[in-house]
């Protein structure tokens, strides 16, 4: 269905997706992943995989050391061992939330609170969607939930909020690489909060690359760029196809510096901190040796970053912003 909204203007790609559809779409680096309200109020669950490897997909569980809601600037990563940024989210107005702590709707889930014999779902929409490509139900991951508004209450826990996006509003996500992006129409609409108790379309666009766009792409993949991920690509290995576990008898255990080696250290103390760090210990219920590492280690967390300097990288105002949040992670989530 073509969609006529001045948002979309120059877009190669519109669709209206009809309560409760889904679609997996090819967004190549530097092209902008549109997601746009058409009433307001529908809660989008979101998975996404690197197009060349499905088996590098976004992780939203390392994704929310960033925190349980991204906002405007937040980045998306991969699984590890890739942990490379996938999707970068350059708009998001503040009256649309995001959650990284709702896995995804599904069908046992409905049943067995609200006793639907079947009721439509993420797990069994995105599902649907990225058969497209040949993946399976077994591919769908953890979702990214967009215009979902949740938060953690002391007491409660983790709670609904009526959805506050607005009809105008929509989300901009920049691939850093050839991706396989799925948006879909939550299907909890009708039984829950987070879609303020019903199921609406959405708009889903694809935009060209931009300079800025182009210039984040290049500033992120430098700065988050490790030899882990080098290794990651060289170590690939075949994808396992049968269901089923069997020990493989041919194994021997190759674990990397394993066993540890231990190295006595002699740190030279100021005078009279020996006796503080014993009684510190004694206090903890902790041994001399532990209290100074627990110290060590919390001196650190907070005064040193493990970040190499990468000067250069990309436009800097990009890379302040984008070093802020880094290290705001690193402290918040080691
Ligand atoms: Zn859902």
């Amino acid at each position: 269905m073509t969609v006529d909204d001045g948002r979309f203007a120059g877009a190669r790609h519109v669709e209206r997706l009809q309560p409760v559809e889904g679609r997996a779409l090819e967004v190549k680096q530097g092209e902008t992943l549109r997601i746009a309200q058409v009433e307001g109020g529908q809660c989008v669950d979101f998975n996404a995989f690197n197009l060349a490897d499905y088996k590098e997909h976004m992780s939203v569980g390392h994704s929310r050391r960033m925190g349980i809601s991204l906002e405007e600037g937040g980045v998306l990563f991969t699984n590890p061992p890739h942990f490379r940024p996938l999707l970068f989210i350059a708009h998001l107005p503040s009256s649309a939330k995001t959650d990284l702590i709702g896995a995804r709707c599904h069908a046992a889930l409905f049943e067995r609170r609200l006793g639907f014999d079947w009721h439509t779902n993420c797990q069994d929409t995105i599902a649907e969607a990225i058969r497209q490509y040949d993946l399976t139900p077994d591919d769908v991951h953890d979702s990214f939930n967009i215009f979902m508004n949740t938060r953690i209450d002391p007491e409660r826990g983790w709670v609904f909020e009526w959805n506050s996006a607005t009809a105008d509003d929509h989300i901009d996500l920049v691939a850093c690489m050839d991706a396989l992006c799925v948006p879909v129409v939550c299907g909890s609409g009708d039984v829950t909060m987070l879609s303020n108790a019903f199921l609406r379309p959405i708009d889903v666009a694809i935009l060209p690359p931009t300079r800025d766009s182009m210039e984040f792409v290049d500033a992120a993949n430098g700065f988050f760029a490790t030899e882990a991920q080098a290794r990651a690509s060289e170590h690939r290995m075949p994808i396992k196809s049968a269901r089923e576990l069997a020990r493989n008898p041919a194994y021997e255990p190759a674990f990397r510096r394993a066993p540890i080696g231990v190295v006595d250290l002699e740190v030279p103390l100021p005078a009279g901190y020996l006796e503080r760090l014993e009684h510190e210990a004694d206090r903890a219920g902790i041994s001399v040796e532990d209290c100074a590492r627990r110290l060590m280690l919390t001196w650190a967390q907070v005064n040193a970053s493990t970040l190499p300097a990468r000067p250069g990288v990309g436009g800097a105002a990009v890379d302040d912003e984008l070093r802020a949040r880094w290290e705001r992670g690193h402290k918040g989530g080691m």
